[in-house]
């Protein structure tokens, strides 16, 4: 389990506690569609089963989710994340993409997890919407700006 002092799995260079933790205990809700994926993949690194799904949106909910995001985080041990790109998904945004890679090992092999997720927002809060597995060898596809 992270400690609230340990640099946030996100990637972000801050400290759990003033990164993801805030998102994942309820206190705050993540401001931009970039912060929710980041706390996101950061909920997959902690085995946050309850953050994934509560952050999905609602009418997106598969009546299994809980238990793929659950065999996924428990299958695959997350490396790093790079955001790749993002447009929208801002404060007064209602929706937004964010174009990001993550590194994993599965079954002993290093892979790279490259989507471009689709998020909305509604009530307040960004929640996941969808996303789009990209050829992850690709680099000529960067989301517009
Ligand atoms: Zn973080």
């Amino acid at each position: 389990m992270t400690d609230s002092k340990d640099l946030c799995a996100c990637g972000s260079g801050q400290a759990y506690a003033a990164c993801c933790e805030p998102f994942h205990l309820g206190a705050s809700a993540a401001p931009t569609a970039e912060t929710l994926m980041r706390s996101r993949y950061c909920a997959y690194v902690c085995g946050q089963i309850d953050y994934l799904v509560g952050t999905t949106l609602p009418a997106a909910r598969t009546t299994d989710l809980w238990v793929n995001y659950k065999s996924t985080a428990d299958s695959i041990q997350w490396i790093g994340l790079e955001v790749v790109g993002s447009s929208q998904g801002g404060a007064k945004d209602k929706t937004g993409k964010v174009e990001f890679k993550a590194s994993y090992i599965q079954d002993g092999v290093r892979s790279i997890h490259h989507e471009l997720s689709r998020f909305r927002r509604s009530g307040g809060q960004w929640y996941y919407v969808d996303g789009r597995v990209k050829d992850y060898v690709s680099r000529d596809s960067i989301v517009e700006r």
